[in-house]
């Protein structure tokens, strides 16, 4: 923590609630406690209402009146005072560029936590089939290894829509003498790491995980694929995604953390939240609101 970015988020510590410096637009960090977290931006786009399920017209027509919603994908780097940890690897596309703004080289990661093995989300762990952290130990919920790793879920699925299994699979396998497996749980399951506890949140894939840090009295919960369409799934937390494995379930993990985390006031991070990825949820009539972190003060 001895350059100019530390510096900066010390002045901010004091300046301001909500701390951040922002290298450009593909890297912004906030300090939670001892820990820095920063977005790492794969890049912007826009989803389609056909992706929703339970979205009436009525709901598209408030949410999304384009038909489309805004959307991102993210990963995190989380800097502890002893630990680099990548949260998700994304596509790969900016993350190697935005890890460098950050002053991290890839072999300076040591830790690995996966949220799910979905390609844009695990893009980026591997490059011309060798580990592209080759110095970090990969963390992954149980239930979702053995979701990816079973015979009986591939077959499921029609063979020319198999290539998520082949690439989970050759990431279980690239990084296996690095791999712990954690059983995910809720609030009160036991840290996986320090100040890091993996917290069950099913129903986008069978072993969708977030992770909640908690550093001296700050807590942040990476949540993962908690939420895709934030200005539909906000105020109609019950709208699915076409693509969850088990939409009914992903529902009501969702209702249960928004629940959580409005009333304990613990602010969220999310794979698929425009930038700057990181904020507050309250309850709002039905429903939630989520209001990004400030960027009160930029550098
Ligand atoms: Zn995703």
């Amino acid at each position: 923590m001895k350059n100019f970015l530390s510096l900066s988020l010390l002045v901010a510590v004091l300046l301001s609630g909500n701390i951040f410096a922002q290298q450009n637009q593909n890297t912004v960090t906030f300090a939670i406690g001892a820990f820095e977290v920063s977005i790492l931006s794969e890049g912007h786009n826009s989803g389609n209402g056909n992706m929703l399920i339970g979205a009436t017209p009525e709901i598209l027509q408030k949410y999304a009146p384009d038909g489309t919603f805004p959307m991102a994908t993210n990963a995190y780097l989380v800097r502890t005072p002893d630990k680099n940890i990548l949260v998700d690897a994304g596509y790969g596309r900016n993350l190697f560029d935005n890890l460098k703004l950050l002053k991290t080289d890839a072999d300076q990661i040591h830790v690995v936590l996966i949220t799910h093995m979905h390609g844009d989300h695990i893009g980026g762990m591997l490059k011309d089939g060798k580990p592209a952290f080759p110095n970090a130990e990969l963390y992954l919920s149980q239930a979702e290894h053995d979701y990816w790793t079973s015979d009986d879920a591939m077959n499921k699925i029609a063979e020319n829509r198999r290539g998520g299994f082949r690439q989970a699979r050759e990431v279980i396998n690239v990084y296996k003498s690095k791999l712990h497996l954690f059983v995910s749980g809720d609030w009160n399951v036991s840290s996986i790491l320090p100040g890091v506890q993996g917290i069950a949140a099913y129903g986008h894939t069978p072993g969708h995980t977030a992770f909640l840090l908690h550093s001296d009295n700050s807590r942040l919960l990476i949540w993962g694929d908690l939420t895709h369409a934030m200005s539909v799934q906000m105020p109609h937390p019950e709208v699915a995604l076409s693509f969850d494995v088990d939409p009914a379930r992903a529902v009501i993990s969702r209702k249960a953390i928004l629940e959580y985390v409005a009333e304990n006031k613990i602010p969220i991070a999310g794979m698929h939240i425009v930038s700057p990825g990181m904020g507050d949820i309250k309850k709002s009539g039905d429903g939630y609101a989520f209001t990004p972190f400030c960027l009160c003060l930029s550098l």
